[in-house]
């Protein structure tokens, strides 16, 4: 049994005191959660202070990014030690940051390895364009930024990864995959893909999130899809009553 999982993922949204005053409330408001796992990951800065108000929660805190080295002079950059001293989870291969900041599936791998090497949680974000969408390619492509990402990882390190399917197309557009298309698209594109780098048993252990324009009223129908163990929420999770019914969607449809 894989135990679902919603994250929310900040972006570049809120001040140190907006993440905090979002933290408390989600403390409150999720408080008596206990068979799913929850995390935030706010924006750097603002990840100091909201560990310090969600520690002894049941909501983990993550960032959005990290280098793959422990030190150096990488200026801009956050180490894994710095991740660790601080938080549990980290987002590695957004498509924001691939997009926008040149990461590839050769750093998302040097970070994946990083992540794991550290006892942190990595969630691995994967998924098409809207052209390769478009050209009947996303299975092919996908499964190749699973390859690129699991690169000389081995069995026991792949089943602490979680992965998010995030279709490019249907990220803060209000568009989302179909709950049955996004199922499919797992099977055969990371599932699969994973049975054939690794086994079965942790191919089906790995958990596997849906992003892309979740909200509280589509929520359930994505959980209930057999492949999909959770979300990752951008613009959602930016509030404490939206993120709040997703969890509670989510955990009624299940
Ligand atoms: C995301 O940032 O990973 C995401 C899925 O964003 P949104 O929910 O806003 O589409």
């Amino acid at each position: 049994m894989r135990t679902p999982f919603i994250a929310g993922n900040w972006k570049m949204h809120k001040t140190v005191a907006e993440g905090v005053e979002l933290a408390a409330a989600l403390k409150t408001s999720l408080a008596d959660v206990s068979s799913m796992e929850l995390a935030v990951c706010p924006p750097a800065t603002a990840v100091a202070a909201v560990a310090d108000v969600l520690k002894g929660s049941n909501i983990g805190v993550g960032t959005q990014n990290m280098h793959w080295e422990d030190q150096g002079a990488y200026t801009g950059e956050i180490s894994p030690l710095m991740v660790k001293e601080l938080a549990q989870y980290v987002i590695i291969g957004h498509s924001e940051r691939r997009q926008y900041f040149g990461e590839t599936d050769e750093t998302v791998n040097r970070k994946l390895k990083a992540a794991l090497h550290h006892g942190l949680t990595p969630i691995v974000c994967v998924g098409e364009s809207l052209e390769q969408n478009e050209a009947g390619k996303t299975v092919p492509f996908v499964g190749s930024q699973i390859r690129g990402a699991f690169a000389g990882i081995s069995a026991e390190e792949a089943r602490r990864v979680v992965l998010a399917y995030e279709p490019i197309w249907a990220i803060g557009t209000g568009r989302t995959a179909m709950p049955e298309d996004a199922n499919e698209i797992i099977k055969t594109a990371i599932r699969n893909v994973l049975t054939d780098l690794y086994d079965e048993e942790t191919a089906q252990a790995i958990r596997v999130q849906y992003g892309g324009s979740v909200k509280p009223h589509n929520m359930a129908a994505f959980i209930v899809m057999p492949e999909i163990d959770g979300a990752l929420v951008g613009g959602a999770s930016l509030q404490a009553e939206a993120f709040t019914a997703i969890v509670r969607n989510a955990l009624a449809a299940l």
